[in-house]
């Protein structure tokens, strides 16, 4: 961020843009998930410690005591080491007494190669919580975008966390696997499902997040979606891979967050298990619609919240009145126009 005296990465975690931000790492070390566009101009550096705790003295004087929490950045700091962690933490809390929680993003085949007794020490600091992008739990697919990580591998990991008392946020990826078909027989969305569920099923994260796959341009597999190779789930197909997908978590007790536009539905948000069958009714509420008003009411939700002429709304409920007419006015004019409703909400939400 240019504005600031001190480095602070681009992209914090979901929710947490009200944290301190501390630049431990820049970049991705893996960087090559095909689906991700994040930090593909970065070279990926560790930054040395001296320079991450002169960041940290700036942004104290600069900024005051007024956060309760620091997001280490970015992509990957866990693997700068746990002691390179521990003092970037001792001098944080030095600095900003107010800061008590720490929080990062983390790879699966970094968490799991830390010791239990590391993770532990890092909790014990203040390491609270830690976001990850399980994507699929399908081995298959998780070779196909390079994610650098296997269902075994995400399961250990997210059960050292756990044990260590650390927070577990998991993200999972509706429509990852298009229509694709990666071993015989077998369609790739199925076994997405299957395979996710049985993945968090064995984790049980404190936190199951959804994010539909988005194929953006300039990416590998947004150049794959561009010329034919990969084609998208239409949205009442990737809606019905998320019914699958809740119905087969069985014994977790995860809060489910859908809440961002890139989700067909926003508002599939809940406590598993109490909240199973209500997130369904909400589903089939949707299958229930007809095509148009499916396209017309996902149209306006993306819209209604990126500053378009509609009244801001992201519930089925929300779905009617003005809101519901300018919907379906746009839906029509894009159809008048031979453009196909996913194609333009692509260009909105790239
Ligand atoms: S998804 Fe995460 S691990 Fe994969 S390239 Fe992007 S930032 Fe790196």
């Amino acid at each position: 961020m240019a504005d600031k005296p001190y480095e602070v990465g681009p992209i914090f975690s979901q929710g947490e843009g009200k944290s301190l931000g501390v630049r431990v790492t820049k970049g991705c070390n893996w960087n090559r998930c095909i689906f991700c566009p994040a930090y593909k101009g970065t070279d990926f550096e560790v930054r040395p410690l001296d320079d991450v705790l002169k960041d940290v003295d700036v942004a104290a004087d600069y900024e005051g005591d007024r956060f309760e929490s620091a997001f280490l950045q970015d992509a990957d700091p866990l693997i700068a080491g746990t002691q390179h962690l521990l003092a970037v933490m001792d001098r944080v809390k030095q600095r900003f007494p107010s800061i008590t929680r720490f929080l990062s993003y983390g790879r699966s085949h970094t968490l799991q190669r830390l010791g239990q007794d590391e993770l532990a020490e890092l909790a014990a600091a203040g390491y609270y919580k830690v976001a990850r992008g399980v994507e699929s739990g399908y081995d298959p697919l998780l070779r196909y975008i390079h994610k650098g990580a296997t269902a075994r591998i995400h399961i250990a990991a997210g059960q050292k966390v756990k044990e260590a008392g650390i927070v577990l946020s998991d993200c999972v990826m509706p429509g990852l696997g298009g229509d694709l078909e990666l071993e015989v027989g077998k369609p790739t969305w199925l076994y997405h499902v299957r395979e996710t569920a049985r993945v968090i099923n064995e984790v049980n994260p404190d936190i199951l997040r959804l994010r539909t796959l988005i194929p953006v341009p300039g990416t590998i597999l947004g150049e794959r979606y561009r010329a034919g190779l990969f084609n998208r789930l239409s949205d009442p197909e990737i809606v019905r891979e998320i019914r699958l997908l809740f119905e087969s978590l069985d014994g977790i007790t995860s809060n489910i967050d859908c809440n961002i536009v890139f989700n067909v539905l926003p508002e599939l948000n809940g406590q598993m298990p109490e909240d199973k069958e209500k997130l369904l009714a909400g589903i089939d509420k949707y299958l229930a619609m007809s095509e148009e008003e499916q396209g017309a009411f996902r149209i306006g939700v993306v819209l209604s919240n990126r500053g378009g002429n509609i009244p801001p709304f992201f519930r089925l409920e929300q779905f009617k009145g003005t809101r519901k007419e300018k919907s379906l006015r746009i839906m029509r004019k894009l159809q008048r126009q031979g453009i196909k409703p996913e194609d333009y909400l692509m260009q909105v939400l790239t």
